[in-house]
Order: C-alpha cells, then sequence, then structure tokens
C-alpha cells in the first residue's frame, strides 16, 4: 500500500489564558507574496533587505504573509479584532485569484463559536484583509455584534481623500463598513471598549489605525495589528518604509514607539502579520529589535 502524501499540516488556532480572559488566535488565512524587496524599503533598500533576509534564513525574495484575526472571551463578552479575507475574493473582481479565502468563521466553528455568538467586532484599521470578513453577500456575517472604529481611521475613509492605490479598498470600506455606522462605537486613543481592553493610537500604517492593549489580573497583551508588516524587516529596521504604510514617516515612528513600549513595559504582542501564532515578545538589539516567538509563558 502506498500512503498519500499528506501536504503540509501546520497550526491554525492557538489559545491560552491572560488572567481571566481566554484568548485565541485564528489563522484566517495566509499567502505567499513576491518581492520581500521592493515592498519592504523600495528599489534602494534592495541590497539591506536581502542581506537581513539571509541572516534571519528567510528567502529574500519570496514571503510569507498571515492574516490572524484574534478573539478574547472575557467570560463575559466575545471580542472579536479584524475578520480577515472573507469572501473577498469570490465576490470581487479586482479581487479574484488574489487573496486567500478568509476561513475565520469555519475555524471559529471548530472551537464551538457561532458567528452570533460575537458581541463585538473591533476593526483596527480599514484595509481589506482586516474588514474582508465583515459582510458576505451583502449581510453582516457577525449578525448580533456591535462594533469598534477608531474614529479618526472611520472619518478618514469617509471622507474618501486617499491616493490612487487606495481608491478601490475606498470603495471597499463604503460597501463592507461604513454600512454598520449606525451600530458601531468611534473610539479615541485611551478609550477603553469593555474592561480590561483600550486603545492605543497606531496611526501611520493606516491615518486611523488603532492598537489595543488588553490586560486582565495584572497580565498584559499588546494587539498591534499591523504596526509591523514583517517580523524580520519590521523590527530589525523599523526605520525601512512598507509600500502599504499610508504615511510612511508616521508609520515608521509609531512602529518605533511600540516597539519600546514593548520592551520597556516587557509586553507580550499579538501582530495580524506575524508569523502564527502572531505572539511574541520584543528584545532590543544593537541598532533594533528582535521578534521572539511566544514558547510556553502564556500557559503557565
Ligand atoms: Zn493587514
Amino acid at each position: 500500500m502506498v500512503i498519500p502524501a499528506r501536504g503540509d499540516l501546520q497550526p491554525s488556532i492557538y489559545g491560552f489564558k491572560l488572567g481571566r480572559f481566554e484568548i485565541t488566535t485564528i489563522l484566517d488565512s495566509k499567502i505567499v507574496r513576491e518581492g520581500l524587496s521592493p515592498s519592504h524599503g523600495g528599489p534602494t533598500m534592495a541590497q539591506e533587505v536581502q542581506a537581513l533576509a539571509r541572516a534571519n534564513r528567510i528567502d529574500p525574495f519570496r514571503y510569507e504573509h498571515p492574516f490572524i484575526p484574534i478573539l478574547v472571551h472575557t467570560g463575559t463578552q466575545l471580542v472579536l479584532f479584524d475578520t480577515g479575507n472573507g469572501a473577498l475574493q469570490r465576490e470581487r473582481e479586482p479581487l479574484r485569484g488574489r487573496l486567500p479565502d478568509g476561513r475565520l468563521v469555519e475555524r471559529m466553528g471548530q472551537l464551538g463559536y457561532r458567528p452570533e455568538d460575537v458581541d463585538i467586532v473591533v476593526i483596527t484599521h480599514g484595509h481589506p484583509d482586516h474588514i474582508g470578513g465583515l459582510m458576505e453577500a451583502g449581510a453582516p456575517v457577525f449578525p448580533k455584534a456591535r462594533y469598534v472604529f477608531g474614529a479618526a481611521e472611520f472619518d478618514f475613509w469617509l471622507r474618501g481623500e486617499v491616493r490612487e492605490a487606495r481608491q478601490f479598498n475606498r470603495e471597499l470600506f463604503m460597501q463592507l463598513a461604513a454600512p454598520l455606522a449606525d451600530r458601531a462605537t468611534f473610539v479615541k486613543p485611551g478609550d477603553e471598549i469593555v474592561s480590561g481592553i483600550r486603545a492605543v493610537d497606531a496611526a501611520g500604517h493606516s491615518p486611523g489605525m488603532m492598537a489595543y492593549l488588553i490586560e486582565s489580573e495584572g497580565r498584559r497583551l499588546l494587539n498591534w495589528a499591523d504596526t509591523c508588516g514583517h517580523y524580520v524587516v519590521s523590527l530589525q529596521r523599523p526605520d525601512i518604509h512598507l509600500d502599504v504604510d499610508d504615511d510612511k514617516e508616521k508609520a515608521a515612528a509609531t512602529r518605533q514607539r511600540m516597539l519600546d513600549m514593548a520592551v520597556a513595559e516587557e509586553l507580550f504582542v499579538t501582530g495580524y502579520h506575524m508569523p502564527f501564532p502572531g505572539i511574541g515578545f520584543v528584545e532590543r538589539t544593537q541598532g533594533g529589535y528582535r521578534w521572539v516567538p511566544l514558547s510556553y509563558q502564556l500557559s503557565l
């Protein structure tokens, strides 16, 4: 008998307790992209980015880009941070074949969570891979949820003064997120969305991006959303611009501030595009930082 090849097998759900909270990171999907450089640093930084990749034993050209929404069960409420790619690839002609199908809802189902169990959906910022799972076939995917948006982020997309490359993104926002305004709360940095979850200014990657500090019984986790786009380049060289950062100078300054905060306050961090399960901590190195993946620290 010939045993059939199994193919890759990788974890897609990771859960742990943070004080009283139960946290689950879920791999909605992932994609392999070409061009670690010039996506990071543009053509002028190509040599440096490739050298950085080689030194860290990753491919200097292709890179894996995961999408990792986070569920927080507070004991009384189920809070979801970002919604993955959803049906974007199937429902939007310009994205056909260019994004993976979102599997967030399917994987939540493996945990016994139904879409109607989600009480609050928090959108860190309005990019397609974060709002893509809000609606499917024109209807909200999480039918009983209320929504939380950063006030500045929501206003930015509504105003519509976006650069050419974000025009389609703006259309998506108006179709998927804007209709939820009457069920939404709009927050500023420092606001608490539920007891123990507080908004932190992370503007730059998107003009009103928000990070969230999640805290229970003295244990703390920073969800920095897209502050760092790549676990090697963005940490070891936070000054390197990402082509997807809307305000490149501000994004780099925010990256620096968040990385400093993560080090100074010894925070565990979760990031939407960090390698799954997307959790680690930040170590300061000579001239930069390093992503240290979680081992068992949060399981003890
Ligand atoms: Zn993203």
